[in-house]
């Protein structure tokens, strides 16, 4: 069956159509700039990636022309609709209400909606491409897949801020974590290649990509992660702050004659590695020219980065009482040797004997521990849309993924 996996910004729509037998990529594609004039990236699996030029008022506009790409005569990979067998659509935020995937119906919309507040940039977006869906594809059975929901086993003792407890009653205001999907696939990965059974191992997940977070997974359930009510918490990313004392925001305010939400575009858009470069670049490619150049702001800004995932790793280890393996993924965690070598050279404590060797994979799955290392030390490329295919498949055929 065909799978159409769908994740929708409020002006991009990033598509995928997957074979979920073989699991092979059909094709794939980006809209981009709904709403201000519109274009259309599309690659079928044999051939290059083409770019057109489209009229994208709305998300109905956008998803028409997708399906247009994929039934096209010449590039296309399918003959009819008929040949969708469902849509996956990656949504944000599942607040307390969603703890796994779902088939989509109206009451599902509509609590999607009320998680709205909690993810304001986001779930709206999601819901936009969902109802552009159901209008052009009335039949077709979809499945929401959350990025928040594999964290939802978390214990109190882990997602409960040090604020008044009102404010949790009142407003579900908790840590709820995200790049759900991708920890979930990911720290099964690895049970996988370590030949060991998920409900067995100690698992500490590092997705290191523009956005980061850590996951500790603990018997096939996460018990802690670092990203907050909102993605901005936790480690240093590529242009959000991460952790930071709460009172820098006011004192930001006042020093920079700034209102509230200014402050949190600072912390969102112009901090991280990229702020701390000095503004030279959000990408670690470009970090690590500085650097060998001689760019202290750059080489800071690596450092910092690395000793933040560090601490990070010691306290996860302490969360779960020890660690089994430590897996990393997502743009920098599969590409970016320096930044693992960086990261393991701090934490031998834990028993971990890095293979320096090894670790020059560059996007591919490898095993960067000596044999005889303690902790097992992974690289495991994630792929977020095949997980949301998977368990697209999984809910409309009635099992678990
Ligand atoms: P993601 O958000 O997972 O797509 O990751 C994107 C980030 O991965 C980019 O901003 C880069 O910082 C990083 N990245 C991608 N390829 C490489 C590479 N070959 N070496 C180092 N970093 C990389």
């Amino acid at each position: 069956m065909n799978i159409l996996v769908l994740n929708c910004g409020s002006s991009s729509l990033k598509f995928q159509l997957i074979d979920s037998e073989s699991e092979n990529v059909l094709a794939k594609g980006i809209c981009e700039r709904i709403g201000i004039d519109g274009r259309i990236s599309y690659a079928p699996y044999n051939s290059d990636k083409e770019t057109v030029f489209k009229d994208m008022p709305t998300h109905t506009e956008a998803i028409q022309y997708v399906l247009d790409a994929l039934m096209n005569e010449k590039s296309g990979v399918i003959k009819s609709l008929k040949e969708v067998g469902a849509v996956g659509h990656r949504v944000v935020h599942g607040g307390e209400k969603f703890t796994s995937s779902v088939i989509i119906d109206e009451e599902v919309k509509a609590a999607i909606e009320e998680c709205n507040d909690l993810a304001p940039l986001h779930n709206p977006a999601n819901l936009l491409g969902i109802n552009a869906c159901q209008k052009l594809m009335p039949d077709v059975p979809m499945a929401a897949v959350f990025d928040t929901a594999f964290h939802q086993t978390m214990p109190p003792k882990a997602y409960m801020y040090g604020l008044p407890y009102e404010y949790y009653e009142k407003y579900r205001l908790r840590r709820y974590g995200f790049h759900g999907t991708s920890h979930s696939y990911v720290s099964k990965r690895a049970a996988q290649l370590l030949g060991k059974p998920y409900d067995e191992l100690k698992t500490i997940v590092c997705h290191l990509g523009n956005g980061a977070s850590l996951s500790a997974v603990k018997y096939g359930k996460c018990v802690d992660t670092s990203m907050g009510l909102t993605p901005l918490e936790g480690l240093i990313m590529g242009t959000r702050c991460g952790d930071i004392d709460p009172s820098i925001i006011e004192f930001i305010a006042n020093k920079e004659n700034m209102g509230i939400s200014e402050v949190m575009t600072v912390l969102n858009k112009e901090s991280g590695v990229y702020g701390m470069s000095k503004r030279l670049s959000s990408d670690f490619r470009d970090l690590w020219k500085a650097e060998e150049e001689g760019n202290r702001y750059a080489a800071i800004a690596l450092e910092t980065f690395c000793y933040n995932v560090s601490k990070y790793i010691g306290s996860y280890a302490a969360a779960m009482n020890g660690v089994d393996d430590i897996v990393f993924t997502a743009g920098v965690g599969e590409n970016d040797f320096r930044v693992r070598e960086g990261i393991c050279g701090n934490i031998e404590y834990l028993g971990i004997k890095f293979d320096k060797e090894a670790n020059k994979v560059r996007g591919e799955e490898a095993v960067i521990s000596m044999p005889d290392s303690k902790v097992k030390l992974l690289v495991i490329p994630t792929n977020e849309e095949l997980a949301i295919a998977r368990e697209t498949v999984a809910l409309i055929s009635g099992h678990s993924a």
